[in-house]
């Protein structure tokens, strides 16, 4: 489909990244099983003047995806890894050498913050956190051998908003690179290059999966990053499995529709528990009593499914007394799929976004359930903490 095209999102998502005409009118892509792909003649091979060349530098399969997801984040190219996490690691490593600095949000995803904590100060890598609500005033961290800041908003599990264009901008004028997390929002709720960032990551593990039976990353990258992106991710041969690629394309049919489901449903929940006084606080960017609400609502077009609940005045047994009662919700990590999650939120990993968390945090992720039940479940828990205390 033209990249021009304004259709709406869900026309978009439905007919994005495959041609079906390019292979024989079939609606999906094929899986494309592969490492060797045959030359015609010496030439052609000496020049690699074909389109495929070898397993790892992409397939028909990757190419349906990396495409639609092109089409979603306005981006000049994207390469598919195999887990989230993958898609965090590969960008760092493309654009720090020893000696740089990074900037990283103190919210993190806490797997991004032991890669650096680990791997990356290993290599030389000077690392350093910053509070999320920092905006325009990153200007005073800034070094001049300062070549990423990474960035993540909503923050993981206290879901702090980051003013990303300002942060995007401060960077762009020191000649550092802007890399931002958009797990949360999916290009459909937030594009980051429209704002300035550079490059943009998702564990396609949530929502592009959907159903919680796959780990997948992707990195999409602007013109002037796209180059190095896609050369590291060759130099580490970090690509994906087919299988794994086609579930993920096949989810972005259908995700439009599953996240508007998602946005609803948490967001009667998250009102729902705001009237509650078991509940000291509710963290959700959608809600009018947060804090980052006005950034939310200026540079997002939506919410998803996952938000935070802050239980009054308990501790870790009516934490676990809670989670204990829960029936429909289940006890695991991850998010983004079908079904409703919970857990008991760790924060001892923060430096500078410690928080004021008067009680235990527990991350909820609301899944396609029928909203009625969600809520007679979480009252099972809240009676439960309320008996434990
Ligand atoms: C889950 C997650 C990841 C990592 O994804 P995996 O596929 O589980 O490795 C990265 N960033 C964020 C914000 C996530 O929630």
């Amino acid at each position: 489909m033209d990249k021009t095209d304004q259709k709406g999102i869900n026309t978009r998502l439905a007919h994005s990244g495959h041609n079906p005409s390019d292979f024989f009118g079939f609606v999906q892509p094929p899986v494309v099983h592969a490492s060797t792909v045959l030359f015609p003649d010496a030439n052609t091979m000496a020049n690699r003047t074909q389109r495929y060349t070898y397993g790892t530098r992409g397939t028909p399969t990757s190419d349906a995806l990396c495409a639609a997801i092109d089409e979603l984040e306005g981006s000049a190219g994207t390469i598919a890894v195999p887990s989230g996490l993958a898609a965090v690691v590969v960008p760092l490593l493309a654009f720090l050498s020893a000696g740089d600095h990074v900037l990283i949000v103190d919210s993190v995803y806490n797997p991004t913050r032991r890669f650096a904590d680990t791997m990356l100060a290993r290599l030389g890598v000077e690392v350093e956190y910053y509070a999320p609500e920092i905006g325009a005033d990153i200007e005073r961290l800034m070094k001049p051998n300062t070549k990423v800041v990474w960035t993540e908003s909503p923050g993981s599990n206290t879901f702090e908003m980051q003013d990303i264009p300002a942060i995007a901008k401060v960077a762009r004028a020191h000649g550092a690179v802007t890399m931002m997390d958009n797990t949360w929002a999916t290009p459909l709720y937030f594009r980051p290059l429209d704002h300035g960032v550079d490059i943009s990551v998702h564990a396609a593990t949530k929502y592009p999966g959907g159903h919680s039976d796959v780990l997948l990353g992707t990195v999409s990258a602007n013109a002037a990053c796209w180059e190095r992106l896609h050369d590291t991710f060759l130099t580490l041969g970090v690509c994906a499995g087919p299988d794994d690629i086609y579930q993920v394309q096949r989810g972005l049919k259908t995700m439009g529709v599953r996240l508007d489901r998602h946005q609803k449903s948490a967001l009667e929940i998250a009102r729902w528990l705001e009237g509650r006084p078991e509940v000291a606080r509710v963290l959700h960017p959608a809600l009018p009593s947060f804090p980052g609400h006005a950034i939310w609502k200026r540079d997002f077009s939506g919410s998803s499914g996952l938000f935070s609940i802050v239980l009054a005045g308990a501790g870790q047994k009516q934490a676990h007394a809670f989670l204990d009662a829960l029936e429909v919700f289940g006890l695991g990590y991850s998010w983004g799929g079908h079904e409703s999650l919970a857990v008991h939120v760790y924060l001892g990993d923060r430096t500078v976004a410690k928080g004021n968390h008067d009680g235990p945090m527990i991350r909820l992720q609301i899944g396609l359930e029928d909203p009625a039940d969600l809520i007679a479940d979480i009252e099972k828990g809240l009676a439960a903490a309320r008996v434990a205390g």
